[in-house]
């Protein structure tokens, strides 16, 4: 009988066939081709990310190219994919990395974790599979496996239970086939050690499974206390002009859709007529503002109310944040929230 740390066999065996092979950042597997692959993979399905990953390489083959690149068209080209504070942190840290590692990724974990947006594990997980280096990692998929594996009870959340699987992850993660095992174990998680009905009978682990064997799959690991999410109303002002071109402004860069382009957003319809009568010429506002529109972000829902207004340009002077006339008919190269993109398209 194995010992019950020693998983590595069992995985790399079923990764050999089960697991899943030719990804795009797979083949050559380069510091920076990794680094922005897992940044990607956060929060989002391998099959969104495919893509959206081609497209940033072709654009930003390398981290100069991303350090030199205007904001927007980073944003631009991560426009979908959410959490847009990746985006700026990716780009920050390229920069970072010109201005003082010479550009090159530092080749050290533990260097890697001090640029914004590479947590511990993405610095791990950059280092083990682009050059094969021991470095345990712990994303969100590892986590739920050696949970159930090991039976860890408790929110992953917490300070002991996040030690105790640190630890688990170190002493699981073999002294070669680093590279494959890492994707081995993301694999396992991400397609058979799933959150809702895990497939233990296929399952490389199961014959030593906890969670299997207590029959506690669905208990592990221990749900987080949900926080109440509240919903934030705004009306957001779609002026049109007779060609199609619609008014954006610039978000500030830190907060939600940060250095994204929206519509005027207002707290009430009053205020955003009042902005359409001084600011638009020969502005037309619809009575009515349109169809709800709603998005969940992490800790809230954002409820849009979407205010038509026809009108011919500026009547003057504008102050505030960067604006600027967007038509979809020739777009340019922003970044622009996927409920935005709807909105323009629901009045072209
Ligand atoms: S046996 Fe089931 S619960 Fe255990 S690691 Fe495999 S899929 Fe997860």
């Amino acid at each position: 009988m194995t010992h019950k740390a020693d998983i590595a066999p069992a995985l790399l065996a079923w990764h050999a066939r089960h697991g899943r092979h030719g990804l795009p950042w797979q083949r050559d597997p380069t510091p920076y081709r990794v680094w922005i692959s897992e940044i990607m993979l956060q929060q989002t399905q391998v099959a969104t990310v495919l893509a959206y990953f081609e497209r940033f390489i072709t654009r930003f083959p390398d981290l100069q190219t991303l350090a030199a690149a205007p904001l927007d068209e980073v944003l631009h080209l991560w426009s979908g994919l959410g959490y847009y504070s990746r985006a700026r942190n990716l780009q920050r840290a390229a920069q970072l990395v010109v201005a003082e590692h010479g550009g090159e990724l530092p080749a050290d974990a533990a260097a890697l974790a001090t640029l914004p947006g590479i947590g511990r594990s993405t610095a791990a997980a950059i280092r083990a599979l682009s050059a094969g280096e021991r470095a345990a990692i712990l994303d969100g998929n590892v986590r739920r496996v050696l949970a159930r594996y090991f039976s860890v009870t408790g929110v992953t959340t917490q300070r002991a239970v996040q030690e105790r699987l640190w630890k688990l992850a170190e002493s699981c993660t073999p002294g070669r086939d680093v590279a494959v095992y890492t994707q081995a174990i993301m694999d396992l998680g991400a397609t058979v050690c799933v959150r809702r009905r895990p497939l233990c009978p296929v399952c490389p682990l199961q014959q030593d499974c906890g969670a299997r064997r207590s029959g506690r799959q669905h208990e592990i690991p221990a749900a987080r206390p949900r926080a109440v999410r509240r919903t934030r109303s705004v009306v957001m002002l779609l002026a049109r002009q007779d060609d199609g071109s619609v008014l954006l402004e610039r978000r500030a860069e830190r907060g939600v859709w940060g250095g994204l382009w929206c519509p005027p957003q207002f707290p009430s319809v009053e205020a955003a007529r009042l902005f359409a009568k001084t600011r638009l010429r020969g502005a037309e506002v619809e009575p009515e503002s349109r169809t709800i529109l709603r998005h969940a972000f992490t800790h809230f829902e954002l409820e849009i109310s979407p205010l038509l207004a026809r009108c011919a340009g500026w009547n003057g002077v504008m102050d505030g944040p960067p604006v600027l006339w967007y038509n979809p008919a020739s777009p340019q190269r922003l970044g622009l929230p996927a409920p935005v993109t709807a909105l323009i398209q629901s009045i072209s």
